[in-house]
């Protein structure tokens, strides 16, 4: 079966990041004989140069079609004066509601070869292998009514609506579930069900999914908790589920345990398990366009693709060992160096997992 993958470069540093993407992307379908085809297409700011617009109906038609796509990052201060409809990330927001990629996976992996690079004790985190499921099109961010209003005696006022229905808790519960049967069994669902009635059936419903699945242990903790022992002790977590904002500030939080956004990738799904894979970094103005870019979060996140979209997992557990020794080696991009270790550019750190992909596929 072919697999149809869309590659949606985007702005700053995400063709530069995509380019050595593509290269392992063609190396271990070469090694293992899967049949891809890769198309291209505009998204954010190098699509409102090219159309106008951030989401141009060619680049939606394209994605729609697509079984995976990977995303580089889009954005910059060159589309920072656009009038909000039009801006980059309309894009992004616009792709991911057009596709209902409802589920948000956010893996939090430090490898112990970057230990030091985490703000907590190496040994609090070395090893560390969370993933955080985010519900990504529900709850308050979305909500209605919203707004702005005043009250009786003439103050301003701003309100939002926590809502969830059953059937949204529900898909993304059942996609927690089924992403723990992979890993080690264990879903912890963060609510705050001593106040927000939202998230008691929130709880209500984990409750009755995880009666499918008796082998998966399910346990709760409130949002509050989540956050310190994500700080305290976060060897504990296998699979963590939440809603939309709880999961935006949690997952964020995780990655900060990591040391470094160069590293991190991301997957966002459907119902079909169709997805969208991304860095978590931005566009990053700063350095884009001096082949400096840590290209491993969105290599990474490639892994991702074979594994959830594409049902390739000998491809994901090749690109994953791969990164695994270049880090070995002491290779490092300069935001994953350690004072004045040396520092490779985008292309050799490229360049290297290729090098320890042949040397995996050869044995
Ligand atoms: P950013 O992630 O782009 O950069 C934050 C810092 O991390 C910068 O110092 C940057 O140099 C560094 N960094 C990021 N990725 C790196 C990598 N791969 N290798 C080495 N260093 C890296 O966040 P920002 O500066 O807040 O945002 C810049 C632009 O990106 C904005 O326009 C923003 O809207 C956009 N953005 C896009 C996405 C996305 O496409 N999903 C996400 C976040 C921000």
């Amino acid at each position: 079966m072919s697999h149809r993958v869309l590659v949606l470069a985007g702005d700053g540093i995400g063709p530069e990041v995509m380019n050595e993407t593509i290269a392992v992307i063609e190396q271990v379908n070469a090694a293992l004989g899967i049949d891809m085809t890769l198309d291209h297409a505009l998204l954010g700011g190098a699509a409102i140069d090219a159309t106008g617009v951030p989401y141009p109906d060619e680049t939606a038609a394209k994605a729609r079609q697509a079984d995976a796509i990977i995303l580089g990052a889009v954005g910059g201060p060159k589309w920072d004066g656009l009038d909000r409809s039009i801006r980059p990330e309309k894009g992004l927001l616009g792709i991911r509601s057009d596709l209902q990629l409802f589920g948000n996976l956010r893996p939090a992996i430090l490898y112990p070869q970057l230990a030091q690079a985490s703000s907590l004790k190496p040994d609090l985190v070395a090893g560390l292998d969370l993933l955080i499921v985010r519900e990504l099109t529900g709850g308050i961010y979305f909500g209605q009514p919203r707004g702005f209003d005043s009250t009786e005696d003439g103050q301003r006022r701003g309100f939002n609506t926590y809502v969830y229905t059953e059937s949204e808790i529900k898909r993304v519960a059942h996609l927690a579930f089924d992403l723990a049967r992979k890993r080690d069994c264990r879903v912890c669902s963060v609510d705050k069900a001593n106040v927000l009635e939202a998230t008691m059936l929130w709880r209500e419903v984990m409750n009755e999914v995880a009666k499918e699945y008796p082998d998966v242990e399910l346990s709760h903790m409130y949002v509050d908790n989540a956050a310190m022992q994500l700080i305290r002790a976060p060897k504990q977590f296998d699979v963590m589920v939440t809603g939309n904002m709880f999961g935006d500030i949690l997952s964020d939080a995780a990655a900060m345990l990591t040391g470094s956004i160069g590293m991190l990738p991301s997957a966002s799904l459907d119902q079909a398990g169709r997805g969208m894979y991304e860095p978590c970094h931005g566009s990053a103005p700063d350095i884009a366009g001096q082949g400096i870019a840590n290209p491993l979060a969105t290599i990474l996140s490639a892994a991702m693709m074979y594994r959830y979209s594409l049902n390739e997992s000998a491809a994901a557990d090749a690109i994953e060992l791969a990164v695994g020794r270049v880090l070995d080696k002491g290779i490092r991009t300069g935001d994953i160096a350690a004072g004045d270790e040396p520092k490779v550019s985008t292309s050799e750190m490229g360049a290297s997992v290729r090098e320890a992909l042949s040397q995996h596929f050869v044995k």
